[in-house]
């Protein structure tokens, strides 16, 4: 698997904190971090809300995210946030196809949709996937490859270099229970064999793959040295800027 990028770690801040006077602190203490780990990449997704204050704090040393982007550049769309939007607000990424998003309804078609919005934009889309839970049957890598197939289906080859999947299964999403390195290494592998088999080889080794459920101080850098993934999303741990600053190290 070639990844000619830096290690990316993502904060997932998801509806936190409460007010703008604590995400300038909390990014205040990330930036502080990143800044001593400039072999690594430090994205945050922030709420979008924040995105245009905390784009003063993150100067060049952060990118920040967003959480969710709308397929469409305007329109009649109540509660919603264009592209062009978050664009201009300072966001270079955004987390599309979030398993807290899809339980709300967001649909596979949807995340393929905003994931195109998103690379016209010249921004990089962090592409949620996992299972519900694992069966003994494996019937849970099938739900796995047609989530990547959606996702990819109208992504051109030559922008696989500007997507990463973020392999987030659900059931270790807050809930204390990490994949196993074996898990991590056994799946980083399924994702790149199916990018194989529907898009080539040379394609497939572009995309990075990075991990998210329960990273934490206890585990990154075990999950990290097996090599077989690119980086973290990090959600309850990215709260807590000790904890996030010794992921980001792990990383390195
Ligand atoms: C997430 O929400 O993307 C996530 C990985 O959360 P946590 O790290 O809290 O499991």
């Amino acid at each position: 698997m070639k990844q000619s990028h830096k290690p990316l770690v993502a904060a997932n801040w998801k509806m936190n904190p409460g007010t703008i006077v604590e995400a300038k602190a909390l990014l205040t203490a990330i930036k502080a971090a990143a800044k001593k780990t400039p072999e690594v990449e430090v994205v945050v997704a922030v709420p979008s809300i924040f995105i245009t204050e905390l784009q003063k704090v993150a100067g060049s040393v952060l990118r920040l995210a967003a959480q969710n982007v709308h397929d469409q550049p305007n329109g009649a769309f109540t509660g919603e946030t264009s592209m062009t939007m978050l664009q201009t607000s300072g966001v270079s990424h955004v987390i599309i196809g979030h398993s807290e998003r899809r339980t709300m309804g967001e649909t596979d078609e949807a995340v393929a949709k905003k994931i195109q919005v998103v690379l016209k934009a010249k921004c990089t889309p962090i592409v949620c996937i996992g299972e519900r839970e694992r069966d003994s049957q494996g019937n849970f890598y099938i739900h796995i490859e047609s989530q990547i197939v959606s996702a990819f289906a109208a992504i051109p080859t030559n922008r696989f270099k500007d997507v990463v999947i973020a392999y987030e299964p659900i059931w270790a999403i807050g809930t204390g229970k990490t994949a196993t390195s074996d898990d991590v290494i056994e799946m980083s592998l399924y994702i790149h064999k199916v990018l194989t088999k529907h898009y080539g080889r040379n394609a497939a080794g572009k995309v990075r793959v990075i991990y998210g459920g329960s990273v934490n101080v206890e585990n990154a850098a075990t999950l990290f040295a097996t090599k077989s993934i690119a980086g973290f999303l990090v959600g309850g741990a990215s709260l807590k800027p000790v904890d996030f600053a010794t992921i980001i190290a792990a990383a390195k």
